[in-house]
């Protein structure tokens, strides 16, 4: 497969370079693909794309249906990130064991570095509490809008049987209830005193 070339040009004649960029790089190995940096970050790169490829693949799997509802959107961005976030820690533990570094083996011998995946892992989090965040707000939100409306229907059941007790006629009781109606409405208790 022939990607998008080299992104650096020749020091020589200033044209573009021709090469391959290193894989998850837009850079060859000899415009800085060779550097640890850069290598780094196309690993990363890398493993965050296979990631959310498989993700995406699951997801699409277990629910194919388009939704606009914000709060199923925000659920599901929810989901998504606590799904990376496991896959990321499971990819550390099954690789580093006990050893927070992992061993990097070269040509030249072996050397300790953190394991790439644990600033994905860090990342994920940050992202996962504050989705987590939004949709709690969201929720709490939806909750206690519902708990204000059970309030209400409580109160005009209370009156309701209140007026029964007083003997209050159908038509008066109409009349009363509609200006409760009204009050609720506007926020304002001398609403509909007119
Ligand atoms: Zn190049």
């Amino acid at each position: 497969m022939n990607g998008p070339l080299c992104t650096g040009h020749s020091s020589r004649t200033g044209l573009p370079c021709q090469k391959q960029p290193i894989k998850g790089s837009t850079v060859c190995r000899n415009h800085g693909g060779s550097t640890p940096q850069v290598k780094r970050a196309a690993e990363k790169r890398l493993a965050q794309q296979s990631t959310m490829q498989a993700i995406g693949k699951a997801l699409i799997a277990e629910n194919t249906e388009v939704t606009a509802d914000p709060l199923q959107s925000l659920m599901r961005m929810v989901q998504t990130s606590a799904w990376a976030e496991r896959a990321y820690a499971q990819k550390i533990s099954a690789d580093l064991g006990d050893d927070v570094l992992t061993t990097i083996y070269t040509e030249g011998g072996s050397y300790k570095k953190a394991h790439p995946y644990l600033e994905l892992w860090n990342e994920e989090r940050d992202r996962l509490a504050k989705f987590s965040k939004l949709a709690l707000d969201a929720g709490v939100a939806e909750k206690q809008l519902k708990v204000e409306i059970a309030q209400i229907e409580l109160m005009a059941s209370a009156l309701d049987a209140s007026l029964d007790e007083a003997g209050i006629s159908a038509e008066q009781r109409f009349t009363i209830l509609q200006g409760m109606a009204k009050r609720l409405k506007t926020g304002d208790s001398r609403a509909g005193a007119e």
